[in-house]
Formats: C-alpha cells, sequence, structure tokens
C-alpha cells in the first residue's frame, strides 16, 4: 500500500452529520421589517420572556400591537426555567405577566441540571478529552490543560443549552398543533434584546430569519421588538402597562435572569453574593471543582469578599420600597399610579 493510500486507511471514518433541511420557502431575508406585517404574517407569535424588564416591555408591546390587529390568540409566552439559579419567583411573575396579558403561557426546562451541575459535568468531559489527546502525543495526562468549563462571552453553552434549545422544542410541539398547512408553520419569536445592552446586541438586526431553528416545516423569524429602546423607554412601557416587574430590580440588580451571571456586570453579582449568600457559596465549591473563576478574572470567593466588606461597612441589606427601580425613570407620582394599578390585579407570587 502507498504511504497515501496508508494514510487514508488509518483515516477515521467521518462523522456523520444530520444535515437541516430547511424548506425551500424560507428565504435568506425577512420579506418586511412592518409589525403589523410581521404579526399578521405568523401562524405563531412566540413571546421569549425571562421575567426581566426587557422581555416584559417586549411582551406588553407586543400584545398591545396584536390586540389591535385581533391576533392575540396566536400569542404564546414562554419561560425557559432555570431553576434555582434564577431569582425566586421568576416563573411565577412571568406566568402572572402572561396572565395579565391574557395570553398563552409555557414553561420549558432543559433536562440534566441547572447552571452549576452542567459546568461540573462539561468540566469532567473536557478534562477526559484534554488527557485522551495528551495520551495520543504521548504527553504526561496529569499535566493536561483542561479547556475552561464555565459559560463565558465566546462559549456562551448556557443560553444554548438552557434556553435556545427548550424553547426550540416548544416549536416542534407548536408546529403539531397547527397541523397540516401545505406549507410551513410560520413561527414568529420575539425577543427582549436591546441594542443598549451591549456591543454584541447593538450588532444584531432588529428582524432576521433563523435558518438554524427553521426546517422543513418551520419558518422561523426573528424579531427583537425593543432593540431600539432605551432604559427609559423600557420604563416607560413597563409604567404605562401596569404589569409588576421583579422586585430584584428595587434591589438594585439591572439585569434578571440567573442571579449570578457570567456576562453580569460586578456591582450586580457583588449585590445578588449579598441578597444570596448561599447560592454564592455553591458558585465557590463549583470553582474549586473545576478549578476555575466563575467570571473571567474575577472569582466568587472575592465577589463574596466584596460583598461581606460592604455588608460590614452599611449594614445588611434592607427591603427596599416597591417602585423603587421605576421612580427613577418615571417620577414618584407615575411610580404611585403605576402601583396601584398593580396592586388592584395583583397575586400573590409568594404563594
Ligand atoms: S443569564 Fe447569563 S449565565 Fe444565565 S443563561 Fe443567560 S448568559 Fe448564561
Amino acid at each position: 500500500m502507498s504511504a497515501q493510500l496508508a494514510l487514508f486507511a488509518e483515516a477515521p471514518a467521518p462523522k456523520k452529520t444530520r444535515l437541516r433541511r430547511v424548506h425551500p420557502s424560507v428565504p435568506e431575508v425577512p420579506a418586511t421589517t412592518i409589525p403589523s406585517a410581521l404579526l399578521r404574517a405568523a401562524d405563531w407569535i412566540l413571546l421569549n420572556s425571562s421575567g426581566g424588564k426587557d422581555s416584559q416591555a417586549m411582551a406588553s408591546h407586543v400584545c398591545a400591537l396584536a390586540a389591535k390587529l385581533g391576533l392575540l390568540h396566536r400569542i404564546v409566552v414562554v419561560h425557559a426555567d432555570l431553576g434555582d439559579i434564577e431569582w425566586a419567583n421568576t416563573r411565577k411573575l412571568a406566568e402572572e405577566q402572561a396572565r395579565r396579558l391574557g395570553v398563552r403561557f409555557e414553561v420549558v426546562k432543559a433536562e440534566g441540571g441547572d447552571l452549576l451541575a452542567r459546568t461540573v459535568a462539561r468540566f469532567f468531559k473536557l478534562k477526559a478529552k484534554a488527557e485522551t489527546e495528551a495520551r495520543e502525543q504521548g504527553l504526561d495526562p496529569a499535566a493536561a490543560k483542561v479547556a475552561p468549563a464555565w459559560p463565558s462571552s465566546s462559549a456562551r453553552w448556557c443560553t444554548s443549552d438552557l434556553k435556545r434549545g427548550p424553547i426550540r422544542k416548544l416549536m416542534t410541539r407548536l408546529v403539531n398543533e397547527r397541523g397540516d398547512l401545505g406549507r410551513p408553520v410560520r413561527i414568529l419569536n420575539c425577543l427582549g434584546q436591546r441594542a443598549a445592552e451591549s456591543a454584541p446586541r447593538a450588532k444584531l438586526a432588529a428582524v432576521e430569519i433563523d435558518r438554524p431553528a427553521s426546517n422543513g416545516k418551520r419558518h422561523v423569524t426573528t424579531w427583537r421588538p425593543v432593540h431600539g429602546w432605551s432604559d427609559v423607554e423600557v420604563w416607560k412601557e413597563i409604567a404605562r402597562s401596569g404589569l409588576p416587574y421583579h422586585e430584584a430590580y428595587d434591589w438594585g440588580m439591572s439585569r434578571l435572569s440567573c442571579s449570578f451571571c457570567v456576562l453580569g456586570c460586578e456591582a450586580d453579582v457583588v449585590l445578588a453574593a449579598r441578597l444570596r449568600p448561599k447560592k454564592a457559596d455553591e458558585f465557590v465549591a463549583v470553582e474549586k471543582k473545576v478549578g476555575a473563576d466563575f467570571k473571567h478574572g474575577l472569582s466568587m470567593a472575592q465577589i463574596i469578599e466584596r460583598a461581606r466588606a460592604l455588608d460590614a461597612e452599611h449594614g445588611e441589606l434592607q427591603r427596599p420600597p416597591h417602585g423603587t427601580a421605576l421612580s427613577r425613570y418615571v417620577g414618584k407620582k407615575a411610580t404611585r399610579e403605576y402601583l396601584a394599578r398593580v396592586e388592584r390585579g395583583r397575586l400573590d407570587l409568594a404563594a
């Protein structure tokens, strides 16, 4: 056998990859970016709700538009339940918001553990891989460098595993509910992402075709209805809607979702460590197990140190009055009116 043929003979069989077939009618670019046309064209209008202020404002804004068009029956609010990593009552709040909006609510949850359990599992997988590669290269497996297990801005597996994947399963369910239309079911997938949040988000289009989520049976269009909105516009929409918002904002958090987000700013994670010290300790235990800091260049152990220093200096945090966050943007009078509206239709979220 020639050296060249021998090379081919030894080469591992190529991995079988399943080709995703997107229906030929799914275009490369959206046919329209006009909100009313997007809503009318959709068989399902899926509102992704983390329970946070941006998705809340997006949901009430889209529901108001859909109500004018008589399309509320096509709306489904979906919340990806992240388990105990979320702030308390986030799922109940998302459900309550959907109930008040008069639209269907669905919860999805990833199988196989929360963010911490997944980080540990991922670490052992990466470690085994690094050791195998080292052995193959005749190197000491004990000295093999293991790739980071924590999610990060460049490896945001938390979003794909815990949110995007389970939401795509719901899309499959919704498509089956529609039955055979003789064409792909059109899903308008609405996200609360805003340009003002970060440079990568600023680059996102307000409307785009989601080809990875589309297939032979569904045509998914992503719409970011509040992409160009400022913080003030978001809070004004919350005041307008009269929907309850999460109390973590009153405590001073700038974002919701995971209470300790790998992408969160330092002020947020330190505040979260003051409010959830036991959960912070769990992160420290995982940091030890995987031998890496939770955030690039900032360990949970350091975060806890800073949180304790603040507690020592200012005393334990005291519960702020309801409406603290909102009043910064809309003033005290509008906040009082908002709180009265929330109260009138209030459910006990702590129940
Ligand atoms: S909130 Fe942060 S940590 Fe949680 S899933 Fe999103 S990016 Fe990941």
